[in-house]
């Protein structure tokens, strides 16, 4: 399809990986088989671009899916970590970046009073899963449909057949006892949450979901929706959980809660907050993160938590996310790559609506509105798939998914957005040929 990259490079050494690394690869989305292609293996990232193995160029909004809000190899972050590097790279043992790191986090989040860094932000949800169970002495957990909060066991689960009742594992190897403690309803559906909440009555310990969506492509909340859920959470005393690995310091510095004004009992940090190296955290009211070992009875530990390098990449991104500013800049180049995008369709005849939230977006081919995982289930994937072919062809990785957002990062100037868009444009022509 339309003009020719070459990458015989990297097919060959996808060949060579999936002899020892299952799928060839270490996180299973990045085998590009949600868009029927091969995967494309990176060199190098500079900024907004990244470099492939057979010397192909692309502009990247995928941005390691998130915590390169400041674009790759920033020279700042670059210099902290070749710092931190030179006086050793972990030791077990507290170091002041970790308070320093957390000091910022408290100041930022109001919500958050102290916070455990923990390495990524499957172990934060699962830290913050098992403190809600600890501080009600209950074992439920409603989680939304199409909300992704990493891959732990009582997390990977799907709404069964039938209304809040049985859910079943999403994963092999995940035992049907542990699937069915965690109750599913649909996102944006207020009243399925209130008959789960009923259902389960005083067995419910919390509810997590990401207040803006960005795991089933971008979904906002309705209006009122996370305010809806804060007063059943309330009324049921229930702690309401927001996993903001994606949202927090990338809808706003105080992340999505803070946009939203709600402010929840535990929050759940990643991505942005490891400044692209392993780092996540769990944080809330001092009252339940006092339950965490050595305080209280929750245990939870971690070999590199708090590591030395990601605190000094994160201690120098967040110091840049409050220089001038910087979610002016990135509201600036998103919204004319929406517009540009938007144009695009619109000259081409092809329908399609953008959904966003600060610099993150999803495009979907439809012209029906999305509010859940049904209604993007229900978008034309296909079409999708093309685009995305079209894209990687053509030097823009989006990606490689219909059900995953685009980040825009401070490293995309006008330049480059406006060179997206024309070659957006260009697909969408050759898809209408
Ligand atoms: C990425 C993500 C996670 C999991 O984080 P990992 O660091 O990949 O374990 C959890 N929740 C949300 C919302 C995410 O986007």
């Amino acid at each position: 399809m339309v003009q020719g990259y070459d990458f015989s490079g990297s097919v060959q050494a996808w060949q060579r990986a999936k002899r020892v690394i299952p799928g060839g690869v270490n996180s299973p989305v990045r085998a590009f088989g949600g868009v029927d292609e091969k995967p494309v293996v990176v060199a190098s990232g500079r900024g907004c671009r990244i470099t492939d193995i057979d010397g192909n160029e692309y502009i990247d909004y995928v941005g390691s899916w998130g915590p390169l809000i400041l674009g790759h190899a920033h020279p700042k972050v670059v210099a902290a970590i070749q710092a931190a590097a030179q006086r050793g790279t972990t030791f077990g043992a507290p170091t002041l970046a970790e308070t320093e790191l957390a000091e910022r986090i408290v100041r930022a989040v109001p919500s958050i009073q102290k916070l455990r860094m923990v390495s990524s932000g499957t172990e934060a949800v699962m830290t913050a899963i098992r403190l809600a169970r600890a501080h009600t002495g209950r074992d439920y957990i409603l989680k939304m449909n199409g909300c992704y909060h990493g891959h732990s066991d009582c997390l990977l689960v799907a709404a069964g057949s039938g209304l809040a009742e049985h859910s079943n594992p999403s994963s092999a190897g995940v035992p049907r006892c542990f699937a069915e403690k965690t109750i599913v309803a649909e996102y944006n559906d207020l009243p399925g949450v209130e008959r789960a909440f009923e259902e389960y009555h005083g067995r419910v310990a919390g509810l997590i979901i990401e207040p803006i969506a960005a795991n089933m492509g971008v979904v906002l909340p309705d209006p009122g929706y996370l305010k809806s859920l804060r007063q059943l959470c309330d009324y049921h005393s229930a702690v309401l959980i927001f996993d903001e690995v994606i949202t927090g310091f990338r809808v706003a510095y105080g992340g999505a809660q803070g946009l939203f004004g709600i402010t929840p009992d535990l929050t759940c940090l990643g991505k942005i907050i490891g400044g692209g190296l392993p780092a996540a955290a769990v944080g809330g009211k001092s009252a339940i993160m006092n339950l965490l070992s050595p305080l209280g009875p929750v245990y939870q530990a971690g070999t590199l938590s708090g590591n030395p390098l990601a605190m000094a990449a994160a201690i120098a991104t967040l110091d840049l996310l409050v220089e001038g500013d910087p979610y002016g800049q990135l509201e600036t180049a998103v919204a004319q790559l929406q517009a540009g995008i938007e144009d695009a369709a619109r000259r081409t005849g092809i329908a399609m609506r953008i959904l966003r939230a600060g610099s993150i977006m999803s495009c979907y081919f439809t012209d029906r509105p999305v509010r859940n995982l049904a209604e993007v289930k229900a978008t034309d994937i296909a079409l999708f798939k093309r685009f995305f072919s079209g894209l990687l062809r053509n030097g823009v990785y989006i990606a490689p998914s219909a059900y995953e957002a685009l980040f825009v990062s401070l490293a995309h100037g006008p330049a480059d957005i406006e060179k997206t868009v024309e070659i957006v444009h260009k697909v969408f022509e050759d898809i209408r040929r």
